[in-house]
């Protein structure tokens, strides 16, 4: 079901190896720009209607409203299972433990006396988070964008998930009510494409915002990577990856059910196991036949396992393994092997590491207190997972005295004639008369 790249033998060159040799999904978000150019076009110039439409196509169903009734969201919440709010809340606890110690504080350091540059760190003033909710619906992902968003101070958020047809037009009742549960009151039933354009241009029913966050598919990530600039937007979060260095201490059914866990998000999601043990790659894949049969989404899971996005690499050492992870850069890295904590202390490449047998992917996208919209497609060479970070500029404030400003304005006025903006220097001198500061 999953196919073998065996890399024992080959050569690893100093500069890294090879990406072409790793797998890695088909899909091209440059190919969906073309898809999704139209719908952000159409959003901009006709607005609601042009969300509505679009919605309607894909989603198959057109809500009463964009905007989500106050009153569907406290039902939601009254209408939640005991349990799944419980999780929830459990969820929000740990997620808020994590993110609330990730906060800044502002920094001011006095280079000379009389001269102190401040950090200033201040929460974006209104943002848009995206909740997937095609092949599922993720309330998950509600506590994963809110969560920090809050901790960073951010005051106006807004909520975007697809419209479902089952719901009469809402968004999964259990996303309706995780955003109630987090006191989320300005939700819409908008998906996809649609809905980042909704965010980015703003319509009669949605003000613009200024930072769109949360992960999606192929046509969301194409709809930030294409209206980036207008909006911040946090990495691409797209299909998911979760690669796995093992080696013959970890046990094949975990690995197995990890890789198979991931899978199941999308047929496009990757999953790949890096071994130094071919016994290990054999009783995974015995594993995965059996648990496969076995799983409810199992053509999803089996395309995803299947496609060219997922191998297992087989290679001679764990230092060749800690290469191809490296190189991969996955979303999720597990790692499975024997003292796994200085393996996984060595890694430079992952949107989050999952440390021994214990700790599966599956821990951190829900209760693990970390964030789970993670960088895909090889992104986390450059970027982070969401964070309270994201949600935060820092400003530097500048505060000079005239003194202060004297014992630096040569240097200022040479440098600025030597990149021949002698105006630069002139708005130095003007300040001292016009002459050297005294
Ligand atoms: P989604 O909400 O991202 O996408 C559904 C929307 O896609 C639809 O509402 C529709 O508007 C749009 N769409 C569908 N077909 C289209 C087409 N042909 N052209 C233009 N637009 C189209 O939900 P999903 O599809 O279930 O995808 C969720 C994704 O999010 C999965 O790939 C999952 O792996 C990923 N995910 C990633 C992370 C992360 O942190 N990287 C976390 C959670 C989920």
């Amino acid at each position: 079901m999953i196919s073998r790249i065996d890399l024992r033998g080959a050569a690893f060159p100093e500069g890294g190896i090879d990406r072409d040799l790793l797998p890695r999904a088909d899909f091209d978000v440059e190919a969906a720009l073309e898809a999704v150019r139209p719908i952000c076009e159409d959003v901009r110039h006709r607005g609601s209607a042009a969300v509505l439409d679009h919605g309607e196509r894909f989603d198959g169903v057109r809500p009463a409203s964009l905007r989500v009734p106050a009153e569907a969201l406290r039902t939601a919440l009254a209408g939640l299972d005991p349990a799944v709010r419980a999780a929830l809340e459990e969820s929000v606890r740990r997620a808020r433990i994590v993110h609330r110690e990730q906060r800044r504080t502002d920094v001011t350091t006095q280079v000379v006396p009389g001269g102190t540059v401040t950090e200033r760190w201040v929460p974006v003033d209104r943002v848009g988070l995206y909740v997937p909710g095609g092949l599922a619906a993720y309330a998950s992902s509600v506590v994963m964008n809110v969560v920090p968003a809050q901790e960073a101070g951010v005051e106006g958020i807004a909520v975007a998930s697809p419209a479902q047809k089952e719901f009469g037009g809402l968004p999964a009742p259990a996303i309706l009510a995780a955003c109630e549960l987090l006191g989320v009151t300005e939700v819409y039933a908008a998906g996809g494409s649609q809905a980042i354009a909704m965010f980015a241009y703003g319509t009669e029913d949605c003000r613009p915002v200024s930072l769109v966050t949360g992960p999606g598919n192929i046509y969301v990530a194409a709809a930030k990577r294409l209206l980036k600039g207008r909006i911040g937007i946090d990495a691409e979060a797209g299909p998911t990856e979760i690669a796995i260095l093992a080696d013959d201490s970890a046990d094949p059914a975990f690995v197995a059910a990890d890789l198979i866990s991931q899978a199941e998000h999308d047929p496009l999601a990757a999953a790949v196991l890096v071994t130094t043990s071919p016994g290990l790659a054999d009783a995974v894949d015995k594993e995965l036949d059996v648990q496969v049969a076995a799983a409810k989404h199992r053509e999803r899971i089996t395309a995803a396992l299947s496609g060219r996005q997922s191998a297992t690499v087989l290679v001679d050492t764990l230092d060749q393994g800690l290469e191809v992870v490296d190189s991969y850069a996955a979303e999720h890295l597990e790692i499975q092997t024997a003292d796994a904590a200085a393996v996984a202390a060595r890694v430079r490449n992952a949107g989050a590491v999952f440390v021994g047998a214990h700790a599966p992917v599956s821990l951190g996208d829900y209760c693990a207190g970390s964030n789970h919209v993670l960088p895909t497609g090889g992104c986390a060479c450059h970027s982070s997972g969401l964070s309270v970070q994201s949600f935060l500029r820092g400003i530097h404030v500048v505060d000079y005295s005239r003194d202060a400003l004297a014992e630096v304005a040569a240097h200022v006025v040479t440098l600025a004639n030597a990149e021949d903006l002698p105006a630069h220097g002139e708005a130095v001198r003007v300040r001292f008369g016009g002459g050297e500061p005294a």
